[in-house]
This record gives structure tokens, C-alpha cells and sequence, in this order.
């Protein structure tokens, strides 16, 4: 299921597997937050075909954090540039680290607690909050009993969101 967030922004959602997926435009590159999991690998495929793209045209991939449900279809998007945080993906050198990139209108707000690697994106201008994994619609906030998870460091990571000035919260998954 697609939704159109802004005239740039769509939100991708599947039917197999709660996660999201999201493509944006800017400076005529397109851009994906995250890529979802294995079974959602047809529904994405097909999403982006009723937006006039094919895996081929993705230039951006931007993860929000390393867990299967987010990843697994990294291997569609074979020219894409894919940014992470090097604690979340310390041994893929295939991922750029997230501190080099530069899009103007996104900032990189690093928010470890669910993973070691947890990045949220900030977009100022419009106001929108893409939180992964960390905060979720209705106050709900990310899994913090993962092997990897660092439990200590949640509660500084969500007052690093509360400071920020957004409209629209776009998670990396939905709550029922
Ligand atoms: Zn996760």
C-alpha cells in the first residue's frame, strides 16, 4: 500500500510484514529509507513499479538500523549508495557511513538504544521525523531487550527527538 505523505514523499507498506518503506525525491535523486523484509520483496518491487521506478533507479538508500526486517531486500538495489551507521553495520563495507552523507535537507540524528546504530532523519523544512525503529505512533517506543540493544542509552536518544520541531512522525513500522 502506497501513501502519498508530501508531492515527494511516499510511504510503502506491505501486507506481509508491518514494516515501512519510504521513497522521497530531492534533487532529482530517489532516495529509500530502509528496504523491508525478504516477504515483502514482491509488494516493494510491484510499489515501486506504480511509481514509475524500478530497482535500478533507486541512488540513496538511507537505514535507519540493521535488523533483518529493514534490510533484507538491500541486495535489489544494486547501484544504489546505501548509508548506515558503522556501529550498526561495523564489518559491511559495502555501507557508507552515514557521517558522509550530505543531502541538505536531512539530518542525521543518531539515537542508539534499540540498536547499537539507530538513526533517525530529520527533515527541518518539512517538518517530518523518520524514526525508524526508536518511537513509534501513539507514544509507543522501539524493543529494547535485543542481544544488541542498549538499553541505557533509549531514554537520552527519545529526549534528542522531543527537542525537535515535527508534524508528521513516520516510523519504521505501524502500530495496530
Ligand atoms: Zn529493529
Amino acid at each position: 500500500m502506497i501513501q502519498k505523505i508530501k508531492p515527494n514523499i511516499w510511504q510503502i507498506g506491505f501486507k506481509t510484514f508491518s514494516t515501512y518503506v519510504y521513497l522521497l525525491k530531492l534533487d532529482e535523486k530517489n532516495i529509500l529509507i530502509d528496504t523491508g523484509s525478504r516477504s515483502a520483496r514482491e509488494e516493494l518491487v510491484e510499489s515501486l513499479n506504480k511509481l514509475k521506478l524500478k530497482p535500478g533507479y533507486i541512488d540513496i538508500i538511507l537505514m535507519t538500523h540493521n535488523h533483518w526486517d529493514h534490510t533484507e531486500n538491500l541486495d535489489l538495489f544494486k547501484k544504489a549508495k546505501v548509508y548506515g551507521h558503522k556501529k550498526g553495520f561495523p564489518n559491511d563495507k559495502t555501507i557508507i557511513d552515514i557521517d558522509k552523507l550530505k543531502i541538505k535537507e536531512i539530518k542525521v540524528i543518531k539515537t542508539p538504544g534499540h540498536s547499537p546504530g539507530d538513526i533517525c532523519f530529520y527533515m527541518p523544512e518539512e517538518k517530518i521525523l523518520f524514526s525508524g525503529d526508536v518511537l513509534f505512533h501513539k507514544g509507543y517506543i522501539g524493543r529494547t531487550d535485543f542481544p544488541s540493544s542498549l538499553p541505557e542509552k533509549m531514554q537520552e536518544s527519545l529526549e534528542k527527538l522531543k527537542e525537535l520541531d515535527y508534524d508528521i512522525l513516520l516510523p519504521g513500522h505501524g502500530v495496530e
